[in-house]
């Protein structure tokens, strides 16, 4: 019997455990924190060995297999150590694949990938595909794979996540666009997490297709140096293309079939430029996939978006509050604040990975009308946008600052939190800061 041991105890690490016991392997889950009720109960349940608050390597380096949960740096010595051994170390999607025939659709890419997953999942499942959505969205796909056997899926995949891929293959994949972050998991080398991303196109055939934004520099700069076997199907907002998507006169072109898809931006359920570009990855997708364009267009108009992601929270008085608490990068902000077409009361902060904030200027100087600073340091952000904005308040949580925005917008402002930031310093995470800012708004 082949040993499989599971590194976390998580959502992922669960659900390959699942998959790893159906498919006849001696599993082993261990994590060095504590694993939440809910997974222990599946584990006790299925009678699948496991530890927690310890790794005891005994029990681990005797392993065929290893998956890692993609919270797990590589850098970490039992992870040094398996790898010295030659133990294979993948990830979920890794695992999960080679039990599916499934058509997938993997989405990666620094922002939009959540977005552009649950748009996919939200046109495909309106046309009536048997389609599952994993990969940081509910249920794992090694899950799924046991429960349900999708004949399609759509998975939202981060570098963490390709790092430990081999065989993996999307049929379609789509990359939404790569600007730094998570670099102090990649050595503070933006090429090699702009390698990582690539990842997603290794296995492509001639039969596959690779979505993606032929706006970016990174990925335009990598596609001169290197090369997919899958066709190509680029989007732009800057460029009309003869073949992909793009922008004109304030409509969606897609140009990929015979039959032309045009749709008005005004349309489209959820706003921005960057969201336009989703919305033509996702589509893009859907019509390889063979879905009619009027089932599409009825679907882009009636998505609901995702929560924490340019949310609308409530009018009080006449200010919209808008929560973005899921810009955790300089990147999201900017679209964020080019989305504003009002006076902006912008709530920023957390913890900073690298930021540069200089791209931010312009429309800082343009929109933003006071900054109110929520995180434990925020000297980066006094010191960038001090000659630029008169107002700079510090606050200490959610609700100070959501008081502190109250007082200072007027009749016809917009209080826009998009920290650009992790949230760990003052919040267990985005959600959690998405949240509280949320109720903050809603007791004003
Ligand atoms: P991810 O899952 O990659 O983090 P999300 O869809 O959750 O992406 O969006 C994360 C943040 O990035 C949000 O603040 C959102 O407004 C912004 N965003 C969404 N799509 C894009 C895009 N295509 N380009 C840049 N920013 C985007």
């Amino acid at each position: 019997m082949k040993r499989l041991v599971i590194l976390g105890g998580g959502e992922s690490g669960v659900g390959t455990a699942l998959l790893g016991k159906q498919k006849g392997y001696e599993v082993f889950v261990s994590d060095k924190g504590e694993i939440s009720k809910k997974y222990k109960k599946v584990l006790l349940h299925h009678k699948i060995d496991f530890e927690e608050k310890n790794h005891t390597e005994s029990k681990i380096l005797n392993a065929d297999v290893v998956m890692k949960s993609p919270g797990i740096p590589d850098k970490v010595p039992l992870v040094a150590q398996l790898k010295e051994l030659s133990i294979p170390v993948i990830s979920e999607m890794e695992f999960g694949a080679q039990y599916t025939e499934a058509t997938i659709v993997g989405i990666t890419g620094s922002n939009g990938k959540t977005t552009t997953t649950l748009l996919t999942h939200h046109i495909l499942k309106r046309a009536a595909l048997n389609v599952g959505v994993a990969g940081n969205i509910g249920d794992s796909f090694a899950k799924q794979v046991v429960e349900n056997d999708y004949k399609n899926y759509v998975l939202e995949i981060s570098s963490f996540q390709l790092d430990g891929v081999d065989k993996f293959n999307s049929h379609i994949a789509i990359l939404t666009n790569i600007t730094p972050d998570h670099l102090d998991r990649y050595d503070y080398d933006f090429n090699k997490y702009i390698e990582s991303k690539f990842r997603i196109t290794k296995n492509q055939k001639p039969t596959d297709y690779l979505i993606y934004d032929a706006d970016d520099e990174a990925i335009n700069n990598w596609m001169q140096k290197n090369k997919t076997d899958a066709k190509l199907v680029p989007f732009s907002v800057e460029k009309e293309l003869k073949f992909g998507a793009f922008l004109k006169d304030n409509n969606i072109i897609i140009n990929i079939n015979k039959d032309k898809l045009i749709m008005p931006l005004s349309a489209l359920s959820i706003k921005g430029k960057h969201n336009a570009k989703n919305a033509m990855a996702a589509t893009m997708a859907a019509q390889l996939l063979k879905v009619r364009k009027e089932s599409i267009k009825e679907s882009l108009s009636n998505f609901e978006g995702a929560e924490h992601r340019l949310e609308n929270v409530a009018k009080v008085r006449g200010v919209e509050y808008v929560n973005d608490s899921k810009a955790t990068n300089v990147n999201a902000t900017f679209y964020a604040l080019e989305c504003m077409d009002k006076a902006t009361v912008w709530i920023v902060g957390g913890v900073d990975k690298g930021n540069d904030y200089n791209d931010l200027l312009p429309l800082v100087r343009e929109k933003v009308k006071a900054i109110i600073c929520l995180g434990l340091d925020n000297e980066k952000i006094k010191r960038t946008f001090g000659n630029v904005v008169d107002m700079i308040i510090e606050t200490a949580g959610a609700e100070e600052a959501v008081k502190v925005s109250h007082k200072l917008a007027e009749k016809g402002d917009v209080v826009l939190l998009s920290p650009a930031c992790a949230s760990f310093d003052l919040f267990e995470n985005y959600e959690d800061r998405g949240r509280q800012f949320k109720k903050a708004v809603k007791s004003l």
